[in-house]
């Protein structure tokens, strides 16, 4: 009854679609993940939609959704309006890393994108052909992946893709392992690409964390919200091509995802009411994530506050360090829930105890920042469980993790825990036995918490 036919149909019902769609995986002791919650989103003919948020937040899963190479665990998954069974052949995606065969050349690499449809040879070579011109590979057909650039590669990564004529073309960070300039010449050629009428491609789905890109290219961009993954704030761009960045208009749109971002991440929280004897934490009232990132990059971090102090806004230390917004804020929460420094609105700043830690020696370092893990809950329930045991099994480790934070990776979550707690002297993970255990300190006992 609501097959649709009719081209003028298919014209207006939306390229691909998520109706209601969630998505758990399954994880160590019989547990679940869930990644997405209730996704509602559709890509309509002629649009070219963004999707934004930090790492972690859902976003390849969402497109590995669209396009079909996964399943939702419940809700349903539409391509041109009908129900979404298997792949989606309509749609082709374009991966980060430069997954060419190193033993086939241009030509061939390209080719690998027609593998799955019944053409005879000529039709084939004419769409390679295309392609190969198509995204200005002209003269590279011989060539080897190994004699080509980074960007000379991803360049066949989307003539590959744009070789089966789709009608839907999904990017998953596809320009951020590139330098500037030639990432900044492939968003104007895509952009080219999809403006041009008359070819079967109708709709761009791009993934990126990079709010600029997603303001200079998409006319709707979407920011997933996470743990679990939401669509957060949807914005519509109808900014002229090609777009100027000095437009106000581009910029509010881009301050308006950065605050989004930030407030999200970094909210102005109440003061906490200090309870006698104990050291005051808003990391140990709540149960808060521990941001995904090195050690290294927290003192690195410090030191560029230290040594640079007119550089108090998040946004110019993020430009400072060279990081994506979106892992520059990582390093900032992780600063942050150790009390190293704190965040009003948009500014960072040392507190008391980061001074003091940024002009201490390394071994005070250590301290200091032992008894800032101490204070995380989540920290606090894994170094209780090994003052009672001595050595816990990792996956014991890992279950706990994600039985307290529930919507965080616990793997990860436990990699670095153990990467912090190692720098703290706290703990340690034997890769050969699985097994973690409280580090012997010679010349002293640990710095008698509890
Ligand atoms: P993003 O692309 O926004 O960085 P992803 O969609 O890749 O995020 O991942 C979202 C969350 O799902 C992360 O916590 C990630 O670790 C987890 N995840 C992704 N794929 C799997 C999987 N196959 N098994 C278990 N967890 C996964
Ligand atoms: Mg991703």
């Amino acid at each position: 009854m609501d097959t649709i036919e009719t081209a003028a149909e298919a014209a207006v019902l939306p390229v691909a679609q998520l109706c209601a769609v969630t998505k758990s995986y399954p994880i160590a002791g019989g547990h679940e993940l869930k990644v997405l919650d209730n996704i509602d989103l559709a890509v309509n003919p002629g649009e070219f939609v963004a999707l934004l948020g930090q790492s972690g937040s859902g976003k390849s899963t969402i497109l590995r959704c669209l396009t079909g190479l996964i399943e939702p665990s419940s809700g349903r998954v539409l391509a041109n309006g009908k129900p979404l069974a298997g792949i989606n052949r309509d749609a082709s995606v374009v991966f980060q890393g430069f997954a060419l065969y190193p033993w086939l050349t241009v030509q061939q690499n390209v080719a690998v994108g027609l593998m799955s449809r019944p053409l005879v040879r000529a039709q084939r070579d004419a769409a390679v052909e295309r392609a190969i011109d198509l995204i200005g590979l002209s003269n590279y057909h011989a060539a080897y992946p190994r004699e080509l650039s980074g960007g000379m590669r991803q360049r066949v990564g989307i003539a590959r893709a744009l070789v089966s004529n789709p009608r839907l073309l999904c990017l998953d960070e596809a320009f951020s392992a590139l330098d500037v300039l030639t990432a900044e010449n492939l968003r104007q050629e895509l952009i080219a690409l999809w403006r041009t009428p008359d070819k079967g491609l109708s709709a761009v789905f791009m993934v990126t964390h990079n709010i600029d890109e997603a303001v200079e290219m998409a006319t709707r961009i979407v920011v997933v919200f996470p743990r679990p993954g939401r669509i957060g704030l949807v914005l519509e761009n109808k900014l002229p091509y090609p777009r100027d960045d000095k437009h106000p208009e581009f910029q509010r749109l881009v301050t308006i995802i950065h605050e989004t971002i930030t407030t999200l991440t970094l909210p102005d929280l109440p003061p906490e009411v200090p309870v006698a004897g104990q050291p005051i934490s808003r990391a140990r009232s709540r149960m808060e994530a521990i941001p995904l990132v090195p050690v290294g990059q927290i003192l690195g971090l410090l030191s560029i506050l230290n040594d640079t102090p007119e550089l108090s806004n998040i946004y110019d230390i993020s430009d400072e360090i060279g990081h994506e917004f979106g892992e520059t804020i990582a390093i900032v929460k992780a600063a942050e829930i150790l009390e190293l420094v704190e965040t009003p609105k948009d500014q960072v700043r040392f507190t008391e105890l980061g001074r003091r830690f940024v002009a201490a020696d390394g071994k005070s370092r250590r301290v200091i920042f032992a008894e800032q893990v101490f204070k995380l809950r989540i920290f606090h329930i894994i170094l209780a469980l090994l003052h009672e045991f001595k050595e816990v099994e990792a996956d014991r480790v890992v279950h706990d993790i994600s039985m307290a934070l529930p919507y965080d990776n616990p793997e990860k979550t436990f990699d670095t825990m153990i990467a912090w707690g190692r720098y703290a002297g706290l703990m340690d993970c034997n890769p050969n036995t699985r097994t973690v255990f409280v580090p012997h300190d010679d010349e002293d006992a640990d710095g008698g918490h509890g």
